[in-house]
């Protein structure tokens, strides 16, 4: 199977530190709602790209998170009316997520259950698939990436995001973010597993998915915030592609 099993243990281990907002999930905490509005944006351009910005387009949209852990992304998608399910292989990360969202009253579906298992019993069912922040924690990811395209409706919008593989993203990603600033624990990312975009985008050439855009998620160090810029995509970004 297409599983690291040190990496689930990593992810078990913290599990019951998913809500907690300034522990070793903050960064995810911090990049919610800038991913959040991307992924509307990015939907909303596509479904209708002369009509604005609705607050609406995820009402009543199947999605489903590859890899969701304890639900930060899921839950938001929900309070946008989206119909969620989240699929992840640490089984302690869903037991937190069920019960944060039975605390919230947000109701997402959660499976323990590999994407390529997922992907063979529901074909074609998603109107959006994401997987954020998580092919860099995998053995084969050009392997999830066939599953996302898979589990997506003709047309469907389908996000990636990952870490870049250069002297700054090792700098950024792991001397800065895991030994300098203490953002995230040591050890949480391992630098060869990073994917170049030139690596992703060949990955995503194998499957009937096609590349709309690409955008850089960016830390400012001075004010410790987040931002989304097109400036350049050298550490983290998100692709955004289309079925
Ligand atoms: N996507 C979430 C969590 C990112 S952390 C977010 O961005 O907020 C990475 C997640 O990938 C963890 O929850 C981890 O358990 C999960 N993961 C790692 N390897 C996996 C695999 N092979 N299959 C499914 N999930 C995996």
């Amino acid at each position: 199977m297409n599983v690291d099993h040190q990496e689930i243990e990593k992810f078990s281990a913290i599990a019951s530190r998913w809500w907690d907002l300034e522990g070793e999930f903050k960064p995810l905490h911090q990049i919610n709602p800038l991913r959040v509005d991307y992924l509307i944006q990015q939907i909303t351009q596509q479904a209708r790209p002369s009509q604005g910005y609705p607050n609406d387009i995820l009402a009543g949209k199947r999605i489903v998170d590859i890899g969701c852990g304890g639900g930060i992304l899921a839950e938001a998608l929900v309070e946008h009316g989206a119909s969620v399910t989240g699929i992840d292989l640490a089984q302690e990360s869903l037991t937190v997520a069920r019960l944060h969202g039975l605390e919230q009253g947000v109701d997402v579906a959660y499976h323990c259950i590999s994407a390529e298992d997922f992907a063979v019993q529901h074909p074609g069912e998603f109107d959006v698939v994401t997987c954020l922040e998580m092919l860099e924690h995998v053995p084969d990811p050009s392997s999830i990436i066939q599953a996302a395209a898979a589990l997506a409706k003709p047309d469907a919008p389908v996000f990636f995001s990952t870490l870049n593989r250069n002297p700054k993203s090792y700098m950024m990603a792991i001397v800065g973010a895991e030994y300098v600033m203490n953002l995230v624990p040591k050890g949480t990312h391992d630098y060869d597993k990073f994917i170049k975009p030139s690596e992703l985008m060949r990955m995503i050439d194998e499957t009937d998915l096609r590349i709309n855009s690409t955008m850089g998620l960016h830390f400012n160090p001075l004010n410790r915030e987040y931002y989304l810029s097109n400036r350049n995509i050298d550490v983290n970004y998100l692709v955004f592609c289309q079925k």
